[in-house]
Parts: structure tokens; sequence; C-alpha cells
């Protein structure tokens, strides 16, 4: 519950909900940012339920509906390192374990879309989720390789010029694939939710899923 629960508090609140606005101008009115955030779900879960779903499309709202899109917005808070009785069995047992604490708030929205936006969403996922692979691949790999020959440049004492250029050149090319994998999934994200609904997507909060049931 918001620390302020006045009916100016509220009316407020209802206002950032209705606007879009991102989390921190929640954060004053409540004692954490978990708290805000799970208002903020809730809030939008309810202004985009399934049920109140417009006639115009939420991507170009201009033309009719024809179908849905359901995201799923998740944001995920960390308690710190916990030391439970399944941790004091396990280092009984000679493995030392750390579990990290944590809590998943998240919450569906629905929205309205045409045919012409629906289909180019749907093109825009496939493509989506073949850049997911390529970035997420390529920033594993070059993750590695990029930060051995960086560790290889400052640390190596490369004294002849061949040896000292291969290096460069293995750091610079590592490094430009790291960032191509990196632009990959900042691309994938775009795509994914039409610009009219990327602020659903503002931090804590960040796309999880989405479908696209048929409208009724
Ligand atoms: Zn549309």
């Amino acid at each position: 519950m918001p620390i302020a629960t006045s009916n100016d508090a509220t009316s407020q609140l209802n206002a950032l909900v209705e606007r879009g606005a991102p989390t921190a101008e929640f954060l004053p009115f409540f004692a954490s940012k978990r708290e805000a955030a799970s208002y903020l779900a809730s809030a939008n879960a309810a202004r985009f339920h399934p049920d109140a779903a417009a006639d115009l499309c939420a991507a170009c709202s201009q033309r009719p509906v024809t179908r849905l899109i359901v995201y799923r917005w998740n944001a995920v808070f960390f308690d710190g390192f916990g030391f439970g009785p399944l941790d004091a069995l396990k280092l009984a047992l000679g493995h030392v374990g750390v579990t990290i604490k944590k809590e998943i708030i998240g919450f569906n929205t629905t929205h309205p879309l045409c045919e012409s936006c629906g289909k180019r969403l749907r093109n825009r996922r496939w493509i989506a989720d073949v850049l997911n692979f390529i970035g997420l691949f390529s920033v594993i790999v070059a993750g590695v390789a990029a930060s051995t020959c960086w560790a290889g440049v400052f640390y190596f004492d490369l004294k002849k010029a061949s040896e000292r250029n291969e290096w460069y050149m293995m750091t610079a090319v590592s490094t430009a694939v790291l960032l191509a994998g990196v632009i990959c999934l900042w691309l994938m994200k775009r795509l994914r939710v039409p610009p009219a609904l990327r602020f659903l997507a503002s931090r804590p909060f960040f796309y999880q899923s989405s479908k696209m049931p048929k409208h009724p």
C-alpha cells in the first residue's frame, strides 16, 4: 500500500499510471522500490485487462482490431545471499552452496491489434528470436575471447612486434563481435514491443514473453 493514502495521492498515482510514467516517479509514494513495483504491476494489469481492450489498434491507434497480443512483464528483486537449512545440509555433505533469494514481480497486459500491425509484429518477433540466438551466442563466445585478449594485451610482456600486432588484432575483432552481439540483443528488445507500448518495459520491468491469441 502507498504510504500516503489520501485521495490526493491516489489521484496522483492514477494520473501517473494513465501517463505511463517511469517507475522512478512512483517511488516517492512508497516505502520501497519493491512496493512501488507491485503497485505498478497491479495497476497496469488492471488498465490493460483483457475485458478493457479498446476498439482501436494499440500500435497504430487507427485501424479496427482483429487480434490481441498478451505481454508478460517481469521484475526481479534480489534479497542478498541467504543461508538456509538446505545450505547447512549441503555444507555438511561437503558442498558449499550459496542461495540467492529472489522475488519475481510480474504482470500480464492485453492489447488489441489491427490485422497489419499484428502481422508486422509476428514477423518481427520471428526476427527477434533469430537475433536473440545470434546475440546470446556471440556475447558468450566473444565475451570470453575479448576478456582473454584484453588481459593478454595488458599483462603479457609482448616484446615482438608481430606478436603484439596479432594480439591487438584478436582483441579488436573479439571486441567488435561482442559489441555486435550486444546490439543484436538490444535490437531484439525493441522489435518485440511496438513503440506505443514500450513504456511498460521501463525498469525494473522487462519483457518476459508474449503470445497472440485470436480476438474473440
Ligand atoms: Zn495497427
